[in-house]
Parts: structure tokens; sequence; C-alpha cells
């Protein structure tokens, strides 16, 4: 089976380094990106690209910085992240995929097609590869970022934003090194200050603050930049803003479409948050990881087809709108603006996907999860309060169990249960805890 990869930040990357580790055939065609950016990467996203694969990845993105908030003006020194700026990070990590034997092609991507027996990918320009562009694969992952072309409406959008972003550098090196975030009355700032005294400075506002287009957005920056306290303070104010301002636009968006039989969109191709949740570079690297036993299934057990086109699908939407929830709940925190249109935009946003299905009462269900490698159906205990499903507690399948209970005799000790289940009797007990616990065994 041979797998065509579409575009060359963390999700395509992650998306073909298992691929490759899972023994298909893959090639990556994408464009390297653009525009400058720094961003932020927690260690959890550094342990899922680890656990990929990424040899060096740990090496590339060094030591953490400490991370200064002063959310609802309370100064918080707190754990760091990591910092990477991202059009370095990406090439060091399309290095590594070339350097395992993954054809990467530099190229841009006009269209793909399904014409006949597989994708087929044609390009910008005249600029395809020599034995490219008659090149036919028999399924396509899709993770062109935010720009991808829509498959279908999307599901939810968010409300829009701009981030601009400068360099600075004052010369003066510091001790350790920082990142700040700091509310202001129309959006928020994200810095970066390095030991030796450079950095960035990122500002985010609602698209609405730039009336007089794109032209102003130098001019809008240093506006912005004047509200900022803590940030200024701590970067000192000798520093000096780089010539360069770069911008980009984003807004929030759960993608319609994302899976069909023989293609999957991954990372922001299948929804992105907000730059507050900082959570961007992980759902791209954990969306690859979820990806991969949909494909095995859409593969190879197409009988399974409509529950791992479940299994994602509803994986995307609980995620996307728990996110949204929570950065709503974050933004409402900051109340000292909440009458200005940035803040009340974001703290009171809502979408009919925000309300929860209610179920009647506690009970199990057969729904997609992920066994060996691949999305099979069995019964989870789902309640109001697990309405994810949770199938075992402390390895012991909690169908099987309830199952086995509702067919033993009154009387009947733990330890038979156990035996029956071959599994030690204190992790069966554990379980049948929680059962009671949590309203599973009523009629018991
Ligand atoms: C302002 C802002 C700040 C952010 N800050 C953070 C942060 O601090 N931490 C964090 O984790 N996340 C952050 N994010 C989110 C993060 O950037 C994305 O979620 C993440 O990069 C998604 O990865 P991806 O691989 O899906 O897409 P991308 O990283 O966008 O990669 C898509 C790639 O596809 C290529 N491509 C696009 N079109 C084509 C085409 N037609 N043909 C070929 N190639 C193509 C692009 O050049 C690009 O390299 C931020 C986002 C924004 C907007």
């Amino acid at each position: 089976m041979n797998i065509c990869v579409l575009g060359s930040g963390p999700a395509a990357l992650t998306s073909a380094l298992l691929l490759k580790n899972a023994g298909y055939y893959v090639e990556v065609f994408g464009a390297p990106r653009q525009v400058f950016a720094v961003e932020g990467m927690s260690t959890r996203t550094l342990n899922g690209l680890i656990n990929a694969g990424f040899k060096g990845a740990g090496n590339f993105v060094g030591a953490r910085h400490r991370r200064v908030s002063v959310w609802q003006g309370k100064y918080v020194e707190a754990n760091g992240e990591f910092v990477i700026q991202r059009r370095n990070f990406d090439r060091h990590y399309a290095k590594f995929l070339r350097s395992i034997g993954v054809p990467i092609h530099e190229i841009d991507v006009n269209e793909v097609a399904l014409p006949d027996g597989g994708w087929g990918v044609r390009f910008k320009g005249n600029s395809a590869p020599v034995g490219i562009a008659c090149r036919r694969f028999d399924f396509l992952v899709d993770a062109r970022g935010s720009g991808a072309p829509k498959s279908l409406n999307n599901l939810m959008t968010g409300p829009l934003g701009l981030s601009i972003t400068c360099p600075f550098n004052n010369g003066a090196p510091i001790d350790g090194q920082y990142t700040y975030v700091e509310p202001f009355k129309d959006g928020w700032a994200w810095a970066v200050h390095h030991s030796d005294g450079s950095g960035s400075i990122q500002i985010i506002v609602d698209c609405e603050n730039i009336k007089d287009g794109i032209k102003d957005v130098g001019v809008f920056f240093k506006q912005s930049l004047s509200q900022l306290g803590v940030t200024l303070d701590r970067i000192g104010c000798d520093y000096v803003l780089d010539s360069s301002v770069s911008y980009r636009g984003f807004c929030p968006t759960l993608r319609g479409g994302i899976v069909t039989q023989n293609s999957i969109r991954v990372g922001d191709s299948c929804y992105s948050g907000d730059p507050m949740s900082g959570h961007g570079m992980f759902e791209a690297v954990s969306g690859a990881f979820a990806a991969l036993p949909v494909i095995n299934t859409l593969l190879f057990r197409p009988d399974q087809n409509r529950s791992a086109i479940q299994f994602y699908s509803d994986r995307a939407k609980r995620i996307f709108v728990s996110r949204m929830k929570k950065g709503a709940e974050i933004y409402a925190s900051e109340a000292r603006w909440n009458d200005r249109p940035f803040w009340r935009k974001r703290s009171f946003f809502t979408s009919k996907l925000f309300v929860e299905d209610s179920l009647p009462q506690p009970g199990f269900f057969r729904e997609p999860v992920v066994e060996n490698g691949y999305i099979v159906e069995r019964y989870v205990a789902r309640s109001n309060t697990h309405p994810r499903g949770v199938r075992f507690i402390g390895g012991v399948d909690l169908y099987k169990l309830a199952k086995l209970i509702k067919v033993m005799k009154p009387g009947y000790s733990m330890d038979s249960i156990a035996s029956e289940l071959s599994l030690p009797t204190p992790s069966v007990g554990a379980a049948y805890q929680w059962l009671i616990a949590n309203d599973f065994l009523r009629s018991h």
C-alpha cells in the first residue's frame, strides 16, 4: 500500500513517520512554511514526537523557557515551555525523515484527484519533479494546515483573530530564558525572551481591530505594545524592534468531511484551535497517532469502515468542542475588559455543538475503540459523568465483568469471578467497586 502525505508541518511529518514505521510506503509533498513564527511546545508534545520515533527531537528543542503569566493581573511564574522557531523546526524534522528514507518533495500541491484507481497529485506551475506527476497512491493524508481546501462545509468556526509578531533585541543578557503572557484591553501578548537579550513579541487581536487594512499592522503592533506592563519591564527599555513584522490570521475551525474510505485529514486541516490553548502542535502530533489505526482499518478491514470513520469524526468533534469550551472559560476568567469586543466575543462564545447528549442512565454502549492497531467495536461503560465511555479499570474489561456478575449466583466470591476472568482478585474487586460507585450495577 502506498500513501501520499500532503503538507510539511508536524501533522504531515508525524503521520509520515508513523506510517513508515508501520510498514507503509509513504511519500510527502509539502511546501516549506512561509511565515516566520515562534511557538511554544509542551513536554507532552515533545514526548509525542519522541514516541513517534523522531530521534534528536529533545536535543533540537533544547532547554525549557520559564513561563511568566499576568493573567487577571496576577503575576505567576510556572512550569516552562520549549520555544521553537517553526521554520527551523519543520526543516529539521523533514531532514530527519529524509535520513530514514522517506521521500519528501518540497512542492506546492495544486489539487489532488481520484480519477482511476488511486490518488493523483497535481502541482502549482510547472514544478512537478520528473516521474511524480503520474504517480498513483492508495491513500491520501491531507495535512496542509488551516489553508487546506475544504472537503465539506465547516462544522464550527470561532472568532477570527490576527497574530502580529516582531523580533526584538536589547543586547542585555539575562539570567535564564522566559516567556511572558500578558493580556491587555484589546487582546493578549506572548513574548519570548532568550538569555542573550533577544526574543520576539507576538500580539493576538481581533481582526476587527485592523480597521485600516493590513498595511497598518506595524503601527497597530506598536500601539498594542505600549499597553503592556510586565512584559516591557522584563524586556527592558532599551529593546530595539526588528524592521520585519510578520502576521497570520487564524480562525478556530472544525472541518467537515475529515475522513473517507481512502483519505484522512490530520492536524490543522482537520481542526484548529485558538492560539491561547497552546495545543496546536500537540493536536497535530496526537492526531497523527489517532489516524494510524483508522488508516489500518480503512485499508485492511473495509467491513469496519463505518466504525473507523465514526471513531475519527467523533474524536475530532469531542476534542475541538472541549478546547473551545475551555478557551471560552479562560477568556472569561480575565474579566477586566469584558466590555471590549475582543474579550466579549471570546468569553461568551458558544455553539449548538456545545450541547452534550444527556443519557437517561448509566449503561453499556457498543462504541468504536482502538485495539491492536485497528478500530473495532466494543462495549464501554458510559454515563453523564463518563461521557466518553470507560472500557477497562485496572486492566479489567468492565463489560465482561458486569456480564459475569449478572449470570453469577448470589454468594459467588470475588475470587471465583477473578478466576473466571483469569485476573488478580484485587484488580477485579477494584473494578467491581468502580461499577457500583458509578451506578452501573443497579440491579445487583
Ligand atoms: C498565531 C498562532 C500562534 C500559535 N502558537 C502556537 C503555540 O505556541 N504552540 C502550539 O503548539 N501551536 C501553536 N499554534 C498552532 C500551530 O501552529 C498549529 O496547530 C500546527 O502548526 C498545526 O500543524 P499542521 O502540521 O497541521 O499544520 P502547519 O504547521 O500549518 O503545516 C502545514 C504545512 O503544509 C504546507 N502546505 C500548505 N499548503 C500546501 C500546498 N498546497 N502544497 C504543499 N504544501 C502545503 C505549509 O507550507 C505548511 O508547511 C499557533 C497558531 C497560530 C495561528
